[in-house]
């Protein structure tokens, strides 16, 4: 029996763990104040993992990246008012690329609505652009029953974020035991198929395509589509090309990856099959000149308000992925049918495809300091294990990295996506290696972010320390964004007036000692200017299984990508990180 009177009694703070804990929602990722310190000690006594941040938006990354990995929602758990701004960030994120989220905010207390409370903010209306769903239960009565609501909204459909709001005067509010009705887990999304009419349809016009292209998004990755996707191309022969997140769904290395002849193939290709991916400018919105203006659509999705978007699609396929690419497999297994192995198609795509990674090997090659990207790249591909978690932010330092790292397994890329967000890598990072904890010990995740992009989040460093996660990461330092400055060009320009008015603003302090930062908390830092000493650290820390690193590569302050696609570079101003 209790001392304190509560026998019987439970808070609102155990309320939320427990409703959360039932419908199987297990790691919490946050920064505790008032008023929601109790609700992750809560969460603790439970048995749900917390996760304690530095800052909201990266533990709102973190959140969402679990939801992406393990299909279940990661929570965030935020202050009032600066909290939940600050985690808005991260919402956005998840819900732009369509990633199941839960955030829950703390708020002021009820009784002092309206009169400036402390912190004293309209969350549930600021969530909604944010969010498929923002609420705030009526009563500690309402809260599983909300937070069901909650988990099933994020996962239902197409996925994305939900915002659940907790005013400060419920939290340590104690009510009665049995006022309180856990609402059952909620059912796994029901998996919806396309229409049998128009898969017939959509089989017809793959057989007929002369110069036909898969193309798998990350909607594929998250939907567990690897199997049944991987049959189709390898059954029926086809040309593939994985999104930035869509890498790995069938391996890099498959012999029908055509991503080292992508622009090729998109403008060239008079059928594409769209998995899980939108016709957004990642995608250059499927329009000419990127294609060809009579290309034939077939947009495979879950969301119905998706298809059409940008194209007039051939063939629309509403369902799950994985239903609906076995239901395309069922008509080539009556009908089996393949692609010429030999068709001129295939020769053209191979033949870009030879020469572009000899271009990017001869790059690779150079033997010039400081080293440029590719050099460093290829160096990094050599070692990295093929199971890793590959995290990684910048703008040329993701582009580049994109092309030369490969990745062998689903849902192991994760990047600035679709809503091309910089800051993102450290708590993407930090969930992938406790995702792998329990999941897959001894996994690595390894994270390469640009300069720039590292530091917007860069204290993210004392969480992964503190939880000793053994990440391994990697700045790819060019001294600013997009470009920067060496030491004496810098110090020549600043005879010419204060940095604030002469240093272009891409610029960031030159021979920065980021490693540093891993230090500071007991990690294991390196500075390396050579390819020698990029591979012998490297080999140091994936060899070191217990502590983290951070590697801090100089490389040329103006390198860019391969020469032809510099003017594109230049005219192309979206991401912000390197
Ligand atoms: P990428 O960035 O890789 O191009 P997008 O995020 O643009 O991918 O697109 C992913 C698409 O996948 C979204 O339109 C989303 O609705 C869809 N999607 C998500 N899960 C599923 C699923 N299980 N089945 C079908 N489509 C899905
Ligand atoms: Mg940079």
């Amino acid at each position: 029996a209790r001392s304190d009177g509560l026998e019987g009694q439970v808070s609102g703070a155990r309320v939320i763990a427990q409703a959360l804990k039932t419908q199987d929602v297990n790691y919490m990722f946050g920064i505790v104040g008032i008023p929601v310190t109790e609700i992750a000690l809560a969460a603790q006594e439970v048995g749900i993992r917390y996760i304690g941040m530095r800052n909201e938006q990266a533990a709102c990354y973190a959140a969402s990246a679990v939801g992406y990995l393990t299909g279940r929602p990661g929570v965030c758990l935020v202050v009032s008012g600066p909290g939940l701004i600050h985690g808005l960030g991260g919402m956005a994120n998840a819900n732009m690329n369509c990633w199941p989220l839960i955030v829950i905010g703390g708020s002021s207390e009820r009784s002092q609505e309206t009169m400036g409370a402390f912190q004293e903010f309209p969350q549930v209306e600021a969530c909604r652009l944010y969010s498929k769903f923002s609420a705030r239960p009526s009563s500690i009565e309402a809260i599983p029953s909300i937070i069901e609501k909650a988990v099933r909204s994020s996962i239902y459909g197409r996925p994305g974020a939900c915002y659940v709001d907790i005013p400060a005067d419920f939290v340590n509010l104690q009510v009665n035991v049995n006022s309180i009705k856990y609402v059952e887990c909620c059912m796994p999304p029901p998996v919806s198929m396309a229409e049998t009419s128009a898969v017939r349809m959509a089989a017809s016009v793959i057989r007929n395509a002369k110069q036909p292209l898969v193309i798998i998004g990350k909607g594929a990755a998250y939907a567990h589509a690897e199997e049944s996707i991987r049959k189709l191309v390898e059954q029926c022969k086809l040309p593939f090309l994985p999104t930035p997140m869509g890498k790995g769904v069938i391996r890099d290395n498959h012999p029908n990856c055509v991503a080292a002849a992508r622009s090729r193939a998109l403008q060239f290709a008079d059928v594409i099959v769209l998995l899980g991916a939108r016709l957004n400018w990642i995608l250059h919105f499927g329009l000419p000149p990127r294609y060809q203006p009579d290309v034939k659509f077939i947009q495979v999705d879950i969301c119905a308000e998706e298809l059409g978007n940008n194209v007039r699609p051939a063939v629309t396929l509403l369902g799950d992925i994985n239903a609906v690419t076995k239901q395309l497999l069922e008509q080539f297994d009556k009908t089996p049918w393949q692609y010429p192995p030999e068709s001129e198609w295939w020769k053209v795509l191979r033949e870009k495809m030879k020469s572009n990674e000899a271009l990017s090997k001869e790059l690779a090659s150079k033997k010039s300091l400081p080293m440029n990207y590719y050099t460093v790249f290829y160096h990094v591909q050599e070692q990295l294990p093929r199971d890793c978690f590959v995290v990684s932010e910048g703008a040329n330092t993701m582009d580049i990295g994109r092309t030369v790292l490969q990745n062998y397994l689903p849902r192991h890329r994760l990047d600035a996506g679709t809503f091309g967000t910089m800051g993102v890598g450290l708590g993407f990072a930090i969930a992938a290696a406790i995702v792998a904890k329990d999941r897959n010990p001894g996994k690595r995740v390894i994270c390469v972010e640009g300069d720039s992009a590292f530091g917007f989040s860069g204290m993210e460093v004392e969480t992964i320390c503190r939880y000793n996660l053994p990440i391994v990461l990697l700045v790819v330092n060019n001294n600013g964004i997009y470009q920067g400055f060496d030491t004496d060009s810098w110090k020549e320009m600043l005879k010419f007036g204060d940095a604030t008015t002469v240093a272009p603003p891409m610029s960031l302090l030159p021979h920065s000692h980021y490693e540093h930062v891993m230090t500071a908390f007991g990690g294991k830092g390196y500075f390396v200017q050579t390819p020698e000493e990029l591979q012998k650290s490297l080999r140091q820390s994936l060899a070191d299984t217990t502590n983290p690193s951070l590697i801090n590569i100089m490389i040329e302050p103006q390198a860019t990508r391969k020469a032809q696609q510099r003017e594109e570079i230049l005219k192309k101003k979206h991401g912000n990180g390197d």
